[in-house]
């Protein structure tokens, strides 16, 4: 049995934590995987690096698939996202995040089985931003018809393997009638050359956020330029018990890195309450990428597993606090690996 080299960052607050969970579920469970840690965001400026150091892009090059836990970014001042630099610097264009109801976790909705894919180089995060006058900010929407067209191709592609049947693009070109209108343009383009196979849809974002409130199971997969897809991201986490289970991958064409939607949560760091599931769902995910990028069904194989430990486990009311359980990062962790069929 072969066994795949990957980056782990284990990240900021609560990132260690979780990660240290994910890592014993994996473990037990034989995931063939074997890791070289890797720091980048405020831990990486603690220890006087960069924060994003040259070593960390280095070995995410090298290695082709990294682990992330979430890196904190102050707000309204200091260093650039770390998360919005190692996306742009490695060109990892296209974010998924599928989100599912689970077994045992009970909310207003059983039947949300989304997938939200979303343009993860440009839009807003261009980063330009500039002191017009002493009273005037701009930042500017950069989108540009490469990208545009690039994460249109890889959404319907997506679609297409993935058996999904719909594609629907939450847009405001009411308003930005050239930024989004060009998001919308290479969509349709590319779902009438190549994709004709797949149901495309258009609807205004702010029409479509209600509509996902009320009615989330109307949609299957969801394409969204970066801002938008950033917000939907956690707006449909809510639909299926937050933050602590969606997981989710930022892929470009030759790396992967995967990372929860989730922050570094800094109200609940230190405390062993964090809920490690929607970094061990990206873990999930790293193995089902592996088998398909590589070939290795023993991947694929622990993967499937894993995910059905943890769907048992919430199943019979092991969860942690944040989904109304009383379990703490390293008990569900135990709870998880206790349901392993190894
Ligand atoms: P957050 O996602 O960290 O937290 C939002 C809320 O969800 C908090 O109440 C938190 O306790 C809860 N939560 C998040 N993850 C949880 C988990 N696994 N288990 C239980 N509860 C959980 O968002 P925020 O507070 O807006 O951001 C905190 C920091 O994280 C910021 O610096 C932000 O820039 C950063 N951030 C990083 C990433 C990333 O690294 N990919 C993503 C989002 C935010």
């Amino acid at each position: 049995m072969s066994t795949h080299r990957a980056v782990l960052i284990p990240g900021d607050g609560i990132g260690p934590e979780v990660t240290g969970a994910v890592l014993r579920v994996l473990q037990a469970a034989g995931a063939p995987l074997e890791w070289e840690e890797h720091v980048a965001g405020v831990t990486a400026l603690e220890r006087g690096e960069d924060v994003l150091p040259e070593e960390t892009v280095d070995a995410i090059r090298r290695l082709g698939v990294a682990l992330k836990g979430p890196c904190t970014t102050p707000v309204g001042e200091g260093f650039t996202s770390v998360n919005v630099q190692l996306r742009k610097r490695l060109n990892l264009y296209a974010a998924v995040r599928p989100v599912r109801s689970l077994d045992g976790v009970k909310t207003r909705f059983e039947d949300v089985d989304l997938v939200i894919i979303r343009e993860n180089t440009e839009g807003l995060y261009s980063g330009v931003e500039n002191q017009v006058t002493d009273d005037v900010v701009m930042s500017m929407k950069v989108a540009t018809e490469t990208a545009c067209t690039r994460i249109a191709r890889w959404a319907f592609r997506y679609a297409t393997r993935r058996d999904r049947k719909k594609i629907t693009v939450f847009h405001k070109a009411n308003i930005m009638k050239v930024t989004d209108g060009l998001f919308l343009r290479c969509a349709r383009e590319i779902h009438k050359a190549e994709y004709p196979n797949i149901e495309y849809d258009e609807v205004i974002i702010d029409a479509g956020c209600m509509k996902l409130v009320q009615n989330p199971g109307q949609f299957d997969v969801l394409l969204l330029e970066n801002l938008y897809g950033d917000v939907v991201s956690d707006l449909c986490a809510g639909l299926v018990g937050g933050l602590g289970v969606v997981p989710g991958a930022n892929i470009g064409e030759e790396q992967a890195v995967f990372e929860a939607v989730h922050g570094s949560a800094p109200d609940i760091a230190g405390q062993g309450v964090a809920n490690p599931l929607a970094l061990l769902m990206s873990a999930v995910m790293l193995l089902n990428y592996l088998a398909e990028t590589r070939g290795d069904d023993v991947c694929r194989e622990v993967a499937g597993r894993i995910r059905v430990a943890y769907d048992r486990a919430l199943a019979d009311g092991a969860k942690t606090r944040d989904l109304g359980g009383e379990l703490g990062t390293d008990t569900f962790a135990d709870a998880i690996i206790e349901r392993l069929d190894n």
